[in-house]
């Protein structure tokens, strides 16, 4: 093992942290022997020639345990980076394709660049007599699209072309429905949140165009590794029984797993030294050992800042090398991504820095080394990214490492103390809700549109469905049809087009439109739910890891007007919520307190906002807003506390800082069990909730209807408050850092916080240790006079 280390480009450098104590945590994976087997004797013999051709002489056991699982019925794919799933679905494909020469297969993914890729890998199969892919997106030329309708047999497209272009125009595609015999989607596991919501939507719809034409297509997906695969692609299908292959048969590298925490520079403040200014030094020191890295990071300009940093460390020591290092920025055609891949695999560059949003859309094989710089948000993704160390390069042929540099953020130091809880099992859930109303209607009202609805569509829909179809014939947008069954519905206006007017990214059809006010450019757009906190007149931007600032919010026409922005500050709005109880859902005790999950409506108003520096997080300023106030409805669990039994422990003015710091806890955890970002929940904590009469704590979803994320919480409320609670009571600082209970996104700006008060607070619940010495700042003042109601917006 010694004699191994002495080897590889990164043996000094990891025995230096081992020293001084940044490496918190070192793990060994692989090497794995490929476990190989004959390709089946069933297979198409035009699919069995291409193999050969390919110099494909045997498949790994996924590889044909999947091809036999796609013939049975719909199936998931889960295993590793680089194992080669895209065969997984591509054979079955392929093999339907050869059989049958009428029948079509549609590939969906969720980027363009991704199916480019794809395209390539099915032209490389040379079968061009039988299989003729075509990919089909907003960038097809149209004088193209009519002959791809016509004549393509596989065609890749996404999840929004699907939805706004090809299902409403079924007509036009009626071949292809009436011959579509497989459905691919790639990429599974980003259908989550607001995004999968829709699309399960659209799958559902598509499940329901295909069976008019005649048709009940295949289902082919493949997913990263997370908690419930199964369970996501029964919930983005509609479907039963979808089978999981997930034993990997292809060779695991030996790979070096390294969690990495940059050295803390004042503990009793949490501070530590910058994650950027740890990666440039390492990523230096990589490049010099002859490492071949990618490198991850979270925003655009911090790939800039980063790459800027490592040159400069070369450049004094060896000025040769600091020209290997580049970054790798969005948009590149997968030419330019392949002219990347063959550099790289020459020795001709030595580094590449990228953003992680770029994650999927990559394709420049496997290096020696994987850097990611601070928690991309979940372990899938951080998983996927550690996959590409120690793939390919020959000379050092299966050797890899993968490196995790922490950042401040309250889940990177969660991380770096419990490693093995995050390396051993995937610990997230990608969450989903096709029911969510406000989505779940917007599709309802384009399947009117592309047939009308009836007592049928139960199946593809929902049994629910006709309660939703209710409320758009009283909304006026659904009429009875006269004359037929009763219970079929068709849409009151037939020329209009819905679906253009449904965004798969938001939950909400009420929209503020972003423009760019130095090219004219639309950017996006935001939920009108939003749209006050994000892009309020002053607020910093971001888009595509880009920085704007907003110029102007026009509340009358919708817009927010904006203009690229080189400051060096963000911006976190300050804001007043209030959350009123429409409908309990369900109800239960746990962990001693009442728990309850149901529909709330919060209404929030933003007051100002703060610039804060981006380096290190100081204040700079605080800027008054007016806006009105603006409401939506959502879902939300909630629990109650007993304040005759906490008056004894906390004091009242205590109080609402350790409900506060409790309520912060659980937000930044939550994402560990419902897989979403900590932007995707709100939270509101009071001393007295006038419906409840007590010490309430919110937790909602942060978007018009819910998503499931308040849900799951509600479900798993015993691990969220065990997390939270470990969160606190680890973090090595003395009265709460960003790395426990303090919230970039506090709408009262982490005022008051009680990081002992919500350390005893959580204790009491989960009937923990005696809270010996543990009260601090809250055992103080016993008798302190009761303190108005007062909330806290999360
Ligand atoms: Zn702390
Ligand atoms: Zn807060």
């Amino acid at each position: 093992m010694a004699q191994d280390r002495q080897t590889e480009p990164w043996s000094a450098l990891l025995d230096a942290g081992l020293a001084d104590g940044r490496l918190v945590r070192e793990a060994h994976e692989g090497p794995g022997r490929a476990k190989l087997v004959e390709p089946p004797r069933e297979l198409h013999p035009d699919v069995l020639a291409a193999l050969q051709r390919l110099g494909v002489e045997r498949l790994y056991s996924h590889q044909a345990e999947a091809l036999h699982s796609a013939w049975q019925g719909p199936t998931i794919i889960t295993t590793g980076t680089a194992s080669g799933k895209s065969m997984c679905f591509n054979l079955p494909a392929l093999d339907v394709l050869c059989r049958d020469a009428r029948a079509r297969a549609l590939y969906l993914y969720p980027t363009k660049a991704l199916a480019q890729d794809q395209a390539r890998a099915l032209a490389s199969f040379g079968l061009s007599k039988r299989v003729r892919p075509a990919i089909y997106d907003g960038d097809t030329p149209r004088e193209a699209r009519a002959e791809i309708r016509k004549s393509a047999n596989v065609v890749l497209t996404n999840p929004d072309m699907l939805h706004v272009g090809i299902l409403p125009n079924h007509a036009a595609w009626a071949d292809m429905f009436a011959n579509l015999a497989v459905v691919v989607v790639d990429e599974a596991h980003v259908y989550r949140g607001v995004f999968g919501s829709h699309v399960a939507n659209v799958l559902r719809r598509l499940r329901r165009i295909a069976a008019a034409y005649g048709t009940e297509p295949r289902f082919l997906l493949t997913s990263a590794t997370i908690a419930n695969p199964a369970e996501l692609a029964e919930r983005l299908t509609g479907l039963q029984d979808v089978r999981l292959i997930d034993d990997d048969g292809s060779p695991a590298p030996a790979r070096r797993i390294a969690v990495w925490n940059p050295p803390l520079t004042d503990e009793a403040l949490g501070q530590r030294r910058s994650a950027l200014g740890e990666a440039a030094e390492l990523l230096a020191r990589l490049v010099r050992e002859g490492a071949r890295t990618i490198c991850f990071i979270k925003s655009r300009k911090a790939v800039e800042l980063l790459s800027r940093l490592v040159k400069e460390d070369l450049q004094s020591t060896h000025p040769e090398l600091a020209e290997l290092v580049v970054p790798y920025r969005a948009g590149y055609t997968s030419q330019q991504r392949r002219e990347l891949e063959g550099r790289l695999a020459r020795g001709e560059l030595r580094a590449v820095i990228t953003t992680d949003a770029l994650e999927l859309g990559i394709d420049i094989g496997a290096l020696d080394a994987a850097v990611v710089v601070t928690f991309p948000g979940t372990v899938a993704s951080l998983r996927q990214m550690w996959g590409r160390a120690g793939r390919s390069t020959i000379e050092r042929r299966g050797r890899g490492l993968a490196l995790y540099i922490a950042g401040e953020d309250a889940l990177d130091q969660f991380f770096c103390r419990h490693p093995e809880d995050f390396l051993q099992r995937p610990v997230e859930a990608a969450i989903l809700d096709h029911e969510s109303p406000l989505i779940y209607r917007q599709h309802l009202l384009c399947s009117a549109h592309e047939g009308p609805l009836s007592h049928d569509d139960a199946e593809f829909l929902g049994p629910r469905w006709e309660a939703h179809a209710e409320i758009l014939l009283s909304s006026g947008d659904l009429r009875r049809r006269p004359g037929a069954a009763s219970g079929t519905y068709v849409p009151r206006r037939p020329g209009g087009y819905p679906a253009a007017d449904v965004s798969l990214r938001s939950a909400s059809p009420e929209q503020y439109a972003i423009v760019d006010v130095s090219s004219g450019e639309l950017l996006g757009s935001t939920e009108a739910a939003r749209a006050h906190s994000t892009v309020h007149e002053g607020a910093i931007y971001l888009h595509l890891g880009r920085s704007y600032e907003v110029r102007e919010l026009d509340l009358e026409r919708r817009r927010a007007l904006v203009a690229p922005f080189g400051g060096d500050w963000y911006t976190q709005p300050k804001r007043t919520t209030d959350t009123d109880i429409v409908r309990l859902l369900d109800r239960r005790e746990a962990l001693g307190v009442t728990l309850s999950f149901g529909e709330v409506s919060v209404t929030d108003t933003v007051l100002a906002y703060q610039r804060k520096g981006v380096a290190d997080h100081s204040f700079r300023e605080l800027v008054a807003l007016e806006l009105p106030p603006t409401s939506f409805a959502t879902q939300a669990l909630w629990f109650e506390l007993d304040s005759a039994q906490l008056e004894n422990e906390i004091p009242l003015e205590a109080l609402l800082g350790a409900l506060h710091a409790t309520e912060h806890a659980q937000i930044a955890v939550l994402p560990l069990i419902a897989m979403c970002d900590r932007w995707d929940i709100g939270g509101l904590s009071t001393n007295f909730h006038p419906q409840t009469g007590s010490p309430t704590i919110f937790l909602y979803d942060g978007h018009p209807g819910g998503i499931g994320i308040s849900r799951t919480a509600f479900a798993r409320f015993e691990e969220l408050c065990r997390d939270a609670h470990a969160l606190i009571s680890e973090c090595p600082c003395s009265s709460g850092c960003p790395s426990c209970v303090q919230s970039p996104k506090c709408g009262n700006l982490n005022e008051p916080l009680s990081k002992a008060g919500a350390r005893l607070l959580l204790e009491r619940m989960l009937g923990g240790a005696a809270h010996a010495g543990g009260a601090g700042d809250a055992a103080a003042g016993a008798d302190a006079p009761p303190d108005a109601a007062r909330a806290i917006a999360g």
